[in-house]
């Protein structure tokens, strides 16, 4: 018998990303936007693409999209970078500044691919944990900073699952201890809109911050993101990308979007609206829920979590069962969708309780 080939060790002890694609009628597991973009961009896209020199590479540079993303967010363009959805940015700030011999700080429970492309990269993951509210203690976590001297300390604000938003104090005491460090702090903020706080117009030398096009944009399937960090961190993302890795479709796609920001403002607002409606349906009823700066709620069912995730989903109603993952036990999460959707989760969730309360 020949040996098979083995692929490193690291990557056969890894499990791939699990979240499951059912064809239901009320989709609220994986955060998207419940409306699709609007149609005069599509046209607008559809247009541009039908006279693209197809045959030529796209722009390396991506710069008609760097400087459109400068705009809108006012931030020097030379100050961000675009990847094919955060997911790939978050990649190649680890493989720059994580990999093999490094380490990466992050803050349990928080967003599992983190951890997981840490992990593909070669990285040691430490981990804190967060306190019962899901906050993350800004004098532990500087503590704990000064004493493992992590390469990469990575923050989610909003956090995704738990909806928390750090402070800016909070963050402060975090990136200051990190600078004395030497660590880099990455910010994934891909719920920043939703948020009240961002540091994406505070910039430092030792800080990232990723944003996307999947939530606000309602453009998952465009799959867009980008950093805005210091130019020295651009260079050593740059380094480590493929060449000519976003195609002209997605640059083009992504210019052309941020010419509909006041359409996107609306959608969060209706967005934050639901999210209101569905914290305060949650607070009539059985089960504990932590206030969300996202466009998602936490939630603790009293009776067992999986069984209430079937019940909701007997009704046509798929939200993410987090209740296997660590310091979740017993949590659902739902994404809010339109008023329909938000009402038939509301529905289905006083019927699961066993209740017409
Ligand atoms: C949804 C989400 C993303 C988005 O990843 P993309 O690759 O841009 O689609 C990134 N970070 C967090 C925390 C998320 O919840």
């Amino acid at each position: 018998m020949t040996p098979a080939p083995k692929p490193r060790a690291n990557v056969a002890a890894l499990s791939g990303y699990h979240s499951a694609q059912v064809d239901v009628p009320i989709k609220l597991n994986t955060n998207e936007s419940p409306v699709a973009p609007p149609q005069a961009f599509l046209d607008e896209w559809a247009d541009t693409i039908r006279t693209t020199p197809w045959n030529r590479y796209p722009d390396r540079e991506a710069r008609a999209l760097r400087s459109a993303i400068s705009n809108h967010y006012a931030i020097p363009a030379e100050h961000v970078w675009a990847g094919n959805g955060s997911n790939e940015v978050l990649q190649a700030i680890f493989l720059a500044y994580a990999g093999a011999g490094r380490s990466v700080l992050l803050f349990e429970p928080t967003y599992t691919l983190h951890r997981h492309i840490a992990e593909v990269t070669g990285a040691t993951v430490l981990t804190n944990q967060r306190s019962s509210d899901f906050r993350i203690d800004a004098s532990i976590a500087a503590r704990s900073i000064r004493e493992q001297s992590p390469d990469v300390v990575m923050l989610c604000s909003p956090n995704n699952p738990t909806g928390t938003v750090e402070t800016a104090e909070s963050i402060d005491v975090i990136v200051e201890a990190a600078s004395a460090s030497g660590s880099l702090v990455v910010i994934d903020e891909a719920y920043g809109e939703f948020s009240t706080h961002s540091s994406i117009g505070n910039p430092s030398a030792n800080v990232v911050v990723v944003r996307t096009f999947s939530k606000v944009w309602s453009l998952a399937g465009l799959r867009l993101g980008f950093a805005v960090a210091d130019a020295s961190v651009i260079a050593a993302m740059e380094a480590v990308a493929l060449p000519y890795h976003l195609s002209s479709a997605t640059q083009i796609g992504g210019t052309l979007a941020l010419g509909f920001a006041a359409e996107m403002r609306q959608r969060v607002d209706a967005l934050v609206d639901g999210r209101n409606t569905i914290e305060s349906a949650l607070a009539e009823m059985d089960v504990e829920y932590w206030p969300s700066g996202a466009n998602f709620v936490l939630f603790r069912p009293r009776d067992e979590a999986h069984a209430i995730w079937k019940e909701l989903l007997s009704d046509g109603v798929l939200v993410r069962d987090c209740s296997s993952w660590s310091g979740l036990t017993g949590c659902l999460r739902v994404t809010v969708g339109t008023p329909e959707e938000n009402l038939a989760f509301i529905t289905a969730l006083t019927r699961a309780l066993g209740g017409q309360r």
